[in-house]
């Protein structure tokens, strides 16, 4: 008999959360903590989604997107997970760029980031001062028709270099381009300057175990392996349950943490909602995607920290150039060293070298031609990774690759967007609840929402959301206030 993953599941409970990724997970706990009763289906055998590792025979973890967020994520964690998994948030000190325009090192903070600017790239103190301030006083209600580039071009006009140096980290970080919103540069960036880049001690699979730990001691029913088929409405365009593995489960409120296209066009399906919110959420673009290579060393083997440093930004492109960063030809990669610090009582060196890419250049490719790219984007990768640590491939012990395809894989993002959508999906996300009562999205959406931080602090905001809803005529106690993005 193959295993029953809902085993002893009730038949109702006050929400699902459709998806363990971090948003889902951390909506789960905050209104767990609420008092409510909580369900949570993950269809993938690991909790996590997005903030996953993966092992290699000879010991080796992998992790997928533990590259660095910014510091906002300790008091996120502290608040709304536990004291543990807040207090082994650490800083990445060393962030280096390396392209044909220059070659530096950062604590990738407001005030390096001013000594380099007016230093190094020659911009007088008050065009920085004046720039940082604009970028900090952001939000989303501001104005959304200037693009990033256009903002650039406000305050550094025809300096491609400091465009450079301002840019390809945050396109790394969550997918934006010189064409998106500024508010959705000025919000991410300006989180990232307050203090640097920050990572987990441990590695992401100590944190989704806590963060495990953390869900069922605060009473949520946490299932893996369980995909949710359909979200169930009833004729009152009211939520009324979900449909798992020829179960029914009946529940006042669910939250999904899937794709916010593949929620609304497929697990609720078009016919629940007004004509015209369809045609938003057709209309909304999805981020990118990623490739990855993933390069572990041999015991004993190691790699000079000093030299190389935490994250290293490099590029042979001539210039900053979105469909460069995209494209099949590679010229960028984002190269994340982990040391054995990063994971202690550990001895092991990693490498990963994470790239934007488009699903389309990966999907529809034959068996062949597919392992065949596959070969290609370590061959090459390797090859650009020795001007970097010369001799590495000789002290090499397992590579693997991961596609756009792979990503679809195992998260069912549609495209296998690595960054959820675009600007306006914040918009056709918030709008649901309106459309059918009860029904919730927290997840990667509208650029500010995704990332570690955007996902946790999404999940926040939607568990209040969801407090509010079902606490309406209730006495019990209210989720925690939502932290601002
Ligand atoms: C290569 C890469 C590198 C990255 N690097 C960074 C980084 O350095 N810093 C940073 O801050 N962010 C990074 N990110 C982004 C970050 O990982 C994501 O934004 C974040 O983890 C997304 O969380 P989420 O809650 O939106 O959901 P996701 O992680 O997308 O999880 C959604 C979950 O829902 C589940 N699901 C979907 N459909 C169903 C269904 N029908 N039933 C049940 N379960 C379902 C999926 O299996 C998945 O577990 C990176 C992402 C990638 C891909």
């Amino acid at each position: 008999m193959p295993k029953d993953f809902l085993h002893g599941v009730r038949d109702s409970y006050d929400v699902v959360v459709i998806g363990a990724g971090l948003a889902g997970m951390t909506a789960a706990n905050t209104l767990a903590r609420a008092g409510h009763s909580v369900l949570l289906l993950e269809q993938h055998y690991k909790l996590g989604g997005l903030a996953t590792w993966f092992r290699r025979p000879g010991g080796h973890i992998f992790d997928v997107s533990l590259h660095g967020f910014p510091v906002g994520m300790v008091k996120s964690c502290r608040r709304y997970w536990s004291r543990p998994i807040a207090d082994s948030i650490v800083q990445l000190k060393n962030i280096r760029f390396h392209n044909p325009m220059f070659s530096l090192s950062t604590t990738f903070d407001r005030e390096d980031f001013t000594r380099l600017l007016t230093g190094r790239f020659g911009i007088a103190p008050r065009t920085v001062q004046e720039f940082f301030d604009t970028a900090r006083s952001m939000n989303f209600y501001d104005d959304q028709a200037t693009t990033t580039g256009q903002l650039f071009e406000r305050f550094f006009p025809g300096r491609e270099d400091v465009v450079r140096l301002l840019m390809e980290p945050i396109t790394y970080a969550n997918g934006s381009t010189l064409e998106d919103p500024a508010l959705t540069y000025g919000i991410v960036f300006s989180n990232f300057m307050s203090k640097g880049v920050y990572t987990f001690q441990g590695g992401t699979d100590r944190l989704i175990a806590l963060m495990g730990d953390e869900l069922r001691k605060n009473g949520v029913d946490v299932r893996i392996r369980a995909g949710c088929d359909r979200v169930l409405v009833d004729r009152g365009r009211r939520v009324a349950g979900v449909a798992a593995a020829g179960r029914t489960i009946r529940a006042r409120a669910v939250v999904s943490n899937g794709n916010l296209k593949g929620t609304i066009l497929g697990l609720v399906g078009e016919e629940h909602f007004d004509p015209d919110f369809v045609e938003k959420a057709r209309a909304v673009r999805l981020n990118n995607s990623s490739t990855q290579v993933y390069m572990a060393l041999r015991p004993g083997e190691t790699i000079d920290e000093e030299a190389c440093g935490d994250l290293l930004f490099s590029s042979t492109a001539p210039a900053f150039r979105t469909e460069l960063l995209l494209g099949r030809n590679i010229t960028s990669r984002t190269y994340s060293f982990y040391y054995p610090r990063t994971r202690p009582g550990r001895d092991r060196y990693l490498v990963v070298s994470s790239t934007n890419a488009n699903y389309g250049d990966w999907a529809g490719l034959s068996r062949e031609e597919y392992e065949a790219s596959k070969r290609d984007l370590i061959e090459t990768t390797l090859a650009d990774i020795e001007r970097h640590v010369p001799g590495i491939r000789q002290k090499l012990d397992a590579v693997d690759c991961s596609t756009p395809v792979t990503f679809e894989r195992y998260t069912r993002h549609v495209d296998g967007a690595s960054f959820g959508t675009k600007f306006e999906g914040l918009a056709v996300s918030r709008g649901l609840p309106e459309q059918v009562a009860g029904l919730y999205h927290a997840g990667s959406v509208g650029i500010i929402m995704s990332g570690w931080l955007g996902a946790v602090n999404y999940g926040v905001i939607v568990a209040n959301d969801v407090d509010s809803f079902l606490m309406a005529g209730s006495s019990r106690r209210t989720a925690e206030p939502a932290e601002s993005v």
